[in-house]
């Protein structure tokens, strides 16, 4: 299948480039993709994921928020932040959410070789598990981004690629109703919702929306019966 991004036209740079491109991607992610890929689970409930940390002050604060609500997530974690921020890495798994991998740096894929591909995901996959003690099963690319490389490395290393059927654009560090606002557009039972609990490829700060905007989220999704969960829980197989 031909990636929608790959037919962008339209020159992109810096901050432009970083926040377009998933956003084409994001669109195209429920209708394109197989559901399994963009994060589409078992109905009743949906999967809450947090991208691009550890962080030393994002994701101790959106911890101790989902531990107020009972929620359990899954952290796409960067290597490169979990060198830096080892102990916040296994803060993540004792409070007993999941690990997932982003890669080691935000970078996005169409612009490495295959191999370099290969060899940024498996010293992120090496980093999580040497700190954590957990090896990652789930893999969502930098940008939600795929090239043939991804793909070939992924599947190489054992891991499953997951996307997000619903996102909250909190890296704009918006009033925490508008990220809600934002995740609601397109979240259905099933889905899954992509947040970040690190301001590194973000507007400075901008997880102190992400956290407010987390207790408004949650009387949204009660008010429509749906529980809240990890992907492990979210894409098992029915019994
Ligand atoms: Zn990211």
């Amino acid at each position: 299948m031909r990636h929608p991004v790959a037919t962008l036209a339209v020159p992109l740079t810096g901050a432009a480039l970083a926040h377009a491109l998933p956003a084409v991607t994001a669109r195209n992610t429920p209708r394109r993709l197989t559901p399994h890929l963009a994060g589409e689970g078992r109905p009743g409930g949906v999967a809450l994921t947090f991208d691009d940390g550890p962080d030393p002050l994002g994701t101790p604060a959106v911890l101790e928020t989902l531990a107020g609500l009972g929620w359990r997530a899954t952290f796409f974690m960067l290597g490169s932040q979990v060198r830096q921020h080892p102990a916040i890495a296994r803060q993540v798994v004792d409070a007993g959410h999941e690990v997932a991998v982003h890669g080691t740096v935000h970078r996005n894929h169409l612009t490495r070789t295959p191999l370099a591909v290969r060899r940024d995901i498996r010293l992120a996959v090496e980093q999580i598990t040497g700190t954590t003690g957990v090896r990652p099963r789930w893999f969502r690319p930098p940008y939600g981004i795929f090239s043939g490389g991804t793909h070939w490395a992924a599947r190489d290393l054992g891991l499953v690629p997951v996307l997000w059927t619903a996102w909250g654009k909190d890296w704009r560090a918006g009033p925490p109703v508008q990220i809600v606002a934002e995740v609601m557009h397109t979240l259905r039972d099933g889905g899954t919702v992509l947040l970040h609990d690190s301001d590194c490829t973000s507007r400075p700060g901008s997880w102190r929306s992400t956290v407010a905007a987390l207790p408004l989220l949650a009387a949204r999704v009660r008010a429509q019966g749906l529980e809240v969960r990890p992907l492990a829980d979210h894409l098992a197989a029915p019994c």
